[in-house]
């Protein structure tokens, strides 16, 4: 991205705000005014100082000059100091408000995203958060820049070098000549330094992805006492960020060492000039320390030329990969405008195969149907592609190739929100958000009454548990065990109430009293909808009316329980599996010495 490309990104933000700019603007302009009536004052003194010693009377009419020059000077101090509080806090405020609206941009945007979005390597959790959380701060950093530091200092600097010009032409040559050699040092310090700045990058997003990690697996690490491990993988990215660090600051000081020397050599130059001009009596002797003055405030703003440099360089590297997430137009979930008034639930695969973002072929030419109204099961072993088939569904993903079908319908042609909000999807594991309990239920149905949330919290079978808690429906929902968690999630259901409801292994974090009051309430709920669920579960199993079952991303059975454990293929090798892994014999052994007694 060229500065050009950026600001032309930036400005959009920045049009909400253009009064206050043009406030900033005006303040600016008075400002750099107001910077240069020091040197005018000290010229105006050394000049009467002289000529009044070189009269004979100085003392009277010199302190009525002393009353003059301290009035001036300190009406000048009160109107700098008026505009300079204005400038920064209009200037603050600016990036202020840019800096909200920038995240809050990024947010709504995200949002919108489809899966393979937050799915895909390079957006891992961590990464993706460095990258939005670096572009903004150096997009603010920017425009705090621009309007706080530079823009002052650089009006502060034109409006010097005219005075330098008008005063004498040579003097004001000078001051500009300076300028295209420090632009140049400036320069050639920025290329050096950002390969140094792409690199510290990549190790803060590593950096940060590392310690998410760490933090999500600490109960692996400690159980397999890997500490010392993970620390020394740690110590190798803080390690290679130190000597990164270490070698900009090396190169920064050099060229800030260079940037000194020829500002200096700029300084010898004006008094040589200037006293050459006073000595041979074109100039008064007020001259010298004038012309330093403006001097300076020329190489002020040109001294933090390189610190303009580093902002920029930073926001164009970092803003490049906020904008690129902003504006990944192709990332924007599908959606077609299909809303019809009811849906049955009739669904039709054909001929799908899928691959996940990162090339993984889940899913190899599925084709099936799932009759409305019907409790179908999706078995086979773990990595067989049910999630997957579930997650095509509800349109997370779209198919790689081949086409789904809603009530005969393409899945492409609904409107995506309209079908997810028919679609009731519990999951092994489902999110509980910060908040209450009844906060997390209602999100099921915004706005649903205290009524509503407790019918489906009786449903889920979890009301009960929650009146014993002090706060009851008040509590935090963070603070209940997983399978309460997942009874939640349950109750979210019931009160988002959908004709077609998708179960992966919903029972699979629950102990067994809790697994069979769900799956009593979720016998309820199955009645009169299509019902898909992935299970590995034999009760769940054996009372679907209808049995898909996939091995290696392909359907290989299709059928009821009956047919297919006659068959003697998957379904009868996993079904038996599963039977053994309970111990039949034993279970019912017990079970017939309980009846007996
Ligand atoms: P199942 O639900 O039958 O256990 P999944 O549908 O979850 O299986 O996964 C099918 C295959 O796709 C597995 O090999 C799994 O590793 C892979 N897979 C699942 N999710 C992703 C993903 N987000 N990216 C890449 N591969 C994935």
């Amino acid at each position: 991205m060229t500065i050009a490309e950026l600001f032309k990104k930036v400005l959009p933000f920045t049009k909400p705000y253009s009064k206050l700019i043009y406030y900033t603007l005006l303040l600016t302009v008075v400002g750099s005014f107001a910077a240069q009536v020091n040197a005018f004052i000290l010229k105006y003194t050394v000049d009467r100082i002289s000529d009044l010693l070189i009269s004979g009377r100085p003392l009277e009419t010199g302190l009525y000059l002393l009353g003059i020059i301290t009035a001036v000077l300190l009406g000048k101090e009160i109107i700098y100091s008026i505009v300079q509080f204005g400038q920064k806090f209009y200037g603050e405020k600016l990036r202020i408000m840019i800096a909200r609206d920038f995240s809050q941009a990024i947010v709504d945007r995200i949002l919108t995203y489809r899966m393979a979005f937050y799915t895909s390597a390079s957006n891992e959790s961590g990464k993706l958060q460095t990258r939005i959380d670096a572009g903004i701060s150096s997009l603010t950093r920017l425009v705090q820049n621009f309007f706080i530091d530079i823009l002052p200092l650089f009006a502060n600097a034109i409006v010097a070098l005219v005075c330098m010009f008008l005063a004498n032409f040579y003097v004001g040559l000078i001051g500009l000549l300076i300028i295209p050699v420090y632009f140049y040092v400036s320069q050639l310090q920025a290329q050096r330094l950002s390969g140094f700045r792409r690199n510290m990058r990549r190790y803060r997003e590593n950096k940060n992805n590392q310690l998410i990690n760490l933090i999500d697996s600490i109960t692996v690490i400690k159980s397999f006492v890997r500490e010392r491990t993970e620390a020394s993988r740690h110590r190798q990215i803080q390690y290679d960020m130190t000597e990164n660090q270490m070698s900009t600051r090396r190169t920064s000081f050099l060229f800030d060492s260079v940037k000194n020397f020829i500002e200096q050599i700029g300084v010898v130059f004006v008094i040589i000039l200037t006293a050459y001009f006073v000595l041979s009596g074109n100039m008064s002797i007020g001259a010298i320390m004038f012309h330093i003055m403006l001097f300076n405030n020329v190489s002020a703003p040109i001294r933090q030329l390189h610190r303009i440099y580093d902002e920029v360089n930073d926001a164009l590297i970092y803003s490049e990969s906020f904008f690129d997430i902003l504006e990944a137009e192709d990332q924007r979930e599908p959606s077609g405008d299909y809303k019809p008034n009811t849906i049955q639930g009739k669904i039709e695969i054909r001929n799908v195969s899928f691959n996940y973002p990162n090339g993984h072929e889940a899913l190899k030419n599925i084709n099936l149907v799932i009759r409305p109204s019907e409790h179908t099961a999706l078995v086979g072993l773990s990595g067989a592609g049910k999630s997957t088939i579930i997650n095509l569904l509800d349109k997370l993903y779209e198919p790689t190739t081949g086409e789904i079908f809603l009530d005969g319908v393409n899945l492409q042609e609904y409107h995506t929100e309209f079908l997810r909000d028919h679609i009731g999807l519990v999951l092994q594991k489902n999110h509980i958000f910060k908040g209450t309990i009844a906060d997390n239920i209602r999100y099921g149905k915004t706005g649903a009454t205290d009524e509503e949330v407790i019918q489906a919290a009786q449903k889920a079978y979890i009301h009960e548990q929650i009146m014993d808690l002090e706060r009851g429906y008040e509590s935090e929902a963070h603070l209940l065990s997983g399978g309460q968690q997942q009874r939640i999630a349950i109750a979210r259901m019931f009160l988002k109430n959908p004709p077609i409801i998708f179960l992966d292994e919903p029972t699979a974090n629950l102990d067994a009293i809790a697994a069979e009051q769900i799956k009593a309430s979720l016998d309820a709920i199955k009645l009169g909808r299509t019902v898909i669920t992935v299970s590995h579960s034999i009760s769940q199993i054996i009372d679907a009316e209808h049995i898909i079952v996939m091995e290696k991303g392909q359907v290989v059975e299709d059928g009821t329980h009956e047919d297919l454990y006659q068959q003697h293929g998957t379904y009868h090798k996993i079904f038996t599996a599963m039977a053994s892994s309970l111990n039949l014999q034993k279970i019912s052994e017990s079970l017939k010495e309980n009846e007996n007694q």
